[in-house]
């Protein structure tokens, strides 16, 4: 199939979890072509550095929740705007997949009432990457049906009604952004008397050189993991399938410690051409 580019437009593109490799080939044919990037926080540097044109100007806008480090939303979709009036091509790139946890709505309401065209280039999202990776497979036959992308960063997003639904479906559960309130997360469900035979497991970093996968019981997780701080990023896989990690990880934790992805610093929108990962702190 042709993707050759034939007119500038807003390209919202997913770049995968984390291993450079898994991102689409078509996302990396436009990223190839583009003028400017876009860039969120959890995209793999290697992405960047691999495929990007030496002409191309990478914009970082990185966000980083636990931080409450941020690019605002305006200034972003104002600069998507201005680089798309200059009959630029513009990626936005960003993490995962651009429709799971990612404010695409705010981007893509922009790009409508500007008149601006666009396109949207899926990823795989962390949970595919992390169940993948941790040899889990989210709905394995006898262990689950369906399995439900949460988040807990706050507490109030989910009602009392929906948490003790939660604890009792044997659908598994992912939660994203969620590593800070993990001892809450988990009190909650010991409280509404999760079933012992779902465990909990944390990935962190996952498909990234830095992958660790954390299991544990509910019961033993506040003993096992008592003042532990998960890296950033990490996902929360809850259920049943849990339990097929042993049996199935094909990667070992890796021996190494060190953070895959760069972290935000004082959510400052940082603009630079050449040397882009020197800068970018
Ligand atoms: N759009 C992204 C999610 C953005 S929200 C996607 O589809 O994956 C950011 C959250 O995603 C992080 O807080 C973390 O929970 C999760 N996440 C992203 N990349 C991850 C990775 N490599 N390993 C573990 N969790 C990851």
């Amino acid at each position: 199939m042709n993707t050759s580019i034939k007119a500038p437009k807003v390209y919202l593109i997913g770049a995968g979890p984390g291993n450079p490799d898994l991102i689409t080939v078509k996302a990396v044919k436009i990223i190839a072509e583009a003028d400017v990037i876009m860039c969120d926080r959890l995209v793999s540097p290697e992405i960047l550095e691999t495929y990007v044109s030496k002409n191309a100007e990478i914009i970082y806008v990185g966000k980083e929740c636990s931080k409450n480090a941020s690019t605002p939303q305006s200034v972003i979709n104002s600069l998507m705007v201005d680089y798309a009036r200059q009959n630029k091509t513009v990626v936005r790139l960003k993490g995962g997949d651009v429709s799971v946890f990612s404010n695409i709505l705010d981007e893509l309401q922009t790009l409508r009432e500007n008149h601006i065209p666009y396109e949207i280039i899926p990823g795989i999202t962390a949970a595919l990457g992390a169940a993948a990776y941790a040899g889990m497979p989210l709905t394995a036959r006898g262990y689950a049906t369906s399995v439900r992308f949460l988040t807990y960063y706050k507490s109030e997003i989910l009602t009392d009604e929906y948490w003790k639904e939660l604890a009792g479906t044997d659908d598994t559960l992912v939660f994203y952004m969620s590593k800070g309130n993990l001892a809450g997360l988990v009190e909650k469900f010991i409280r509404l008397n999760i079933s012992d035979e779902k465990k909990i497991a944390v990935v962190e970093q996952a498909t990234t050189p830095y992958q660790k996968v954390y299991t544990s019981s509910f019961d033993d997780f506040k003993n096992n993991f008592k003042g532990k701080t998960f890296a950033s990023p990490s996902l929360v896989i809850i259920g049943k399938i849990v339990n097929l990690h042993e049996e199935f990880s094909w990667l070992e934790n890796a021996a190494e410690e060190g953070l895959y992805f760069k972290s935000v610093e004082n959510g400052s929108l940082i603009q630079k051409t050449q040397n882009f990962f020197e800068y970018a702190v």
